[in-house]
C-alpha cells in the first residue's frame, strides 16, 4: 500500500491482520508517539479489538478506549497495540 501525506510517500507492505485476516490500514501516528506511520487494523469487529478495553489499566469507566492490533514498519513490521479511542 502506499501512503501520502504533507507530500512524503511511503511505501509499505500489504499487510493483513492476523487476528481478523482483513486488510490494515497505514495510518501517520502523532508526532509525539515517536513512530511514523504504522499499520493499522480499522477494524471494528476484530476479536482483537473487540473486548480489549477490559485489558486497559486504570481506565475511566465510561471513556471508550479499546486497543487495535498495529503493526510498526520501521522495526521490521513488530505488532504492538495501539490504544485508541473508540469510534
Ligand atoms: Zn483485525
Amino acid at each position: 500500500m502506499i501512503h501520502e501525506y504533507a507530500g512524503i510517500v511511503t511505501e509499505l507492505e500489504d499487510r493483513v491482520c492476523p487476528h481478523c485476516h482483513k486488510p490494515m490500514e497505514a495510518w501517520l501516528a502523532p508526532p509525539d508517539s515517536g513512530w511514523g506511520v504504522i499499520v493499522v487494523c480499522f477494524n471494528n469487529e476484530c476479536p482483537h479489538y473487540v473486548g480489549s478495553d477490559k485489558d486497559i489499566a486504570n481506565k475511566r469507566d465510561e471513556s471508550r478506549m479499546g486497543c487495535r492490533y498495529a503493526e510498526n514498519p520501521e522495526n521490521n513490521y513488530a505488532p504492538f497495540n495501539l490504544v485508541a479511542v473508540c469510534f
